[in-house]
């Protein structure tokens, strides 16, 4: 049983408006894969009044636009690259090619390859998010990806310097400041001037992320990545000042971004109630926090934490970010989430900027079927296998046309006879 302190507003726009984004990115893939070049330009002039001459960062430019940031900006780019590097690598390293005897003379194994060639998304539309050239560029290249393209917005009519410092530091081969569906579907469907790539990672906004999704299958893609959602798990021992603050660090993302409480105590979700009252007003980001949380903000009480991790499982949130006296036992007890902030020493915001842990995570459910962007979503894990000993291959080979027939594949079949009788001495059947 919950008791909830505060709802969504009735009516929030983010499901009324599903149709309509669909509608409008079907439209801006058609019309790219129609007319590629051209449509490109069209929607990046209407949705984002950004018409330069070429949309591809030139290296001279690249060169200016990174002299531009502070060089303490960039020490920064740096070091948070290095953790995301770091992690990834040692991800990577428990991906391991495989290879077994299954049977004497029966070889099977597994490989990890990278894709050939991937697009990044870095979204811009309302803040330049650096962190993301971080979080799906340094990813690729750790992988192994040649060939990686990235494509950022302009920011209200600006090119985000950092971001660009970040692209390129990162190791991207060729960036492009071009943003939304427009991007996306140039990366996946390929234009005159714009290779097509194998796999398009990153987060956005709900058109990019539907841009990817009607997409998928033609290209790759990392996951279902879009408006950010946090949700927070907390017992009577979390302080509601730090919980208040961690609720609207995440509701600024933009007026569709959920922030959820769920608690055992009621006084604690009273307390929090009027802190996040109290520092709206004052949030320089007040125009994204405060829609946010006005239409999709919520407030649960429940009776014990068992209660807490069930409801918090059932919304399969972004973020999860357990502020309880033993926050550890999350770990074991909760199974939906896109990623676990333990205890009050960490926070979404060291996820989504600093420490190293990939930012790019799935929003709307897609926690229930997928984790976040890593160095695995790069690779593909493919299989191969070779039979050395003629005999292991006749036995097999009967196995086949037996199994083969079962299922009225002839021809499968007669493959396996080949072998049987080739390796074995079997004769052939027909
Ligand atoms: P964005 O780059 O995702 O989107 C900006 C683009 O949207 C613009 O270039 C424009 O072309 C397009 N656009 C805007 N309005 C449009 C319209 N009416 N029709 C068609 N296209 C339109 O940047 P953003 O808007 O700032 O959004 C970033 C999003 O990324 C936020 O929602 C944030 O929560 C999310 N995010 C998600 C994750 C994750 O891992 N899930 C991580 C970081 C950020």
């Amino acid at each position: 049983m919950s008791t909830p302190l505060k709802s969504p507003a009735v009516g929030a726009p983010t499901a009324a408006r599903d149709d309509e984004v669909s509608a409008v990115v079907r439209e801006v893939i058609e019309d790219v894969r129609a007319h590629g070049d051209e449509a490109v330009r069209r929607y990046s002039e209407k949705f984002d009044r950004w018409s330069p001459d070429s949309f591809r960062l030139g290296p001279e430019q690249i060169e200016e636009l990174v002299a531009s940031v502070p060089p303490e900006v960039v020490d920064d780019l740096r070091t948070v690259q290095a953790n995301v590097r770091d992690f990834a690598r040692r991800q990577r390293d428990t991906l391991q090619d495989l290879e077994v005897e299954t049977q004497p003379g029966v070889f099977l194994g597994q490989k990890h390859l990278p894709i050939a060639a991937a697009g990044a998304y870095v979204p811009g539309g309302r803040y330049p998010l650096t962190a993301s050239a971080h979080m799906t560029v340094v990813t690729a290249k750790v992988a192994g990806v040649e060939r990686v393209t990235a494509c950022t917005p302009p920011l209200r009519g600006r090119i985000p310097a950092a971001t660009v410092a970040a692209l390129h530091l990162a190791g991207a081969d060729e960036i492009l400041l071009l943003g939304g569906v427009q991007a996306v579907a140039a990366m996946a469907v390929g234009t005159g001037s714009i290779r097509r790539v194998d796999l398009i990672a990153g987060p956005g906004n709900a058109y990019v992320a539907e841009a990817k999704r009607q997409l998928f299958g033609e290209v790759g893609i990392d996951l279902f990545a879009g408006p950010t959602e946090i949700l927070v798990v907390a017992d009577d021992a979390a302080d509601p000042f730090v919980v208040a603050v961690d609720l609207l660090s995440q509701a600024e993302h933009g007026p569709d971004s959920p922030a959820v409480l769920i608690t055992t105590s009621a006084e604690l979700a009273r307390a929090v109630l009027a802190h996040v009252d109290e520092l709206l007003p004052g949030m320089p980001t007040n125009d994204m926090a405060g829609p946010a949380w006005r239409d999709h903000g919520e407030v649960h009480v429940v009776e014990d934490l068992d209660a807490a991790y069930a409801l918090a499982d059932s919304y399969a949130s972004e973020h999860v970010q357990i502020l309880t006296r033993n926050p550890r036992q999350a770990l074991d007890r909760m199974r939906h989430y896109g990623a676990l902030f333990l205890g009050e020493g960490t926070c979404v915001s060291y996820g989504d900027k600093v420490i190293g842990t990939n930012h790019v995570l799935p929003t709307r459910g897609a926690a229930r079927y997928t984790g976040g962007l890593w160095v695995g979503k790069y690779l593909r894990t493919v299989t191969y296998q070779e039979v050395t000993d003629p005999a292991a291959s006749a036995r097999l080979g009967e196995l086949c046309g037996r199994a083969a027939r079962v299922e009225l594949f002839e021809g499968h079949a007669r493959s396996g006879d080949v072998r049987a009788a080739k390796y074995g001495g079997a004769h052939l059947p027909w």
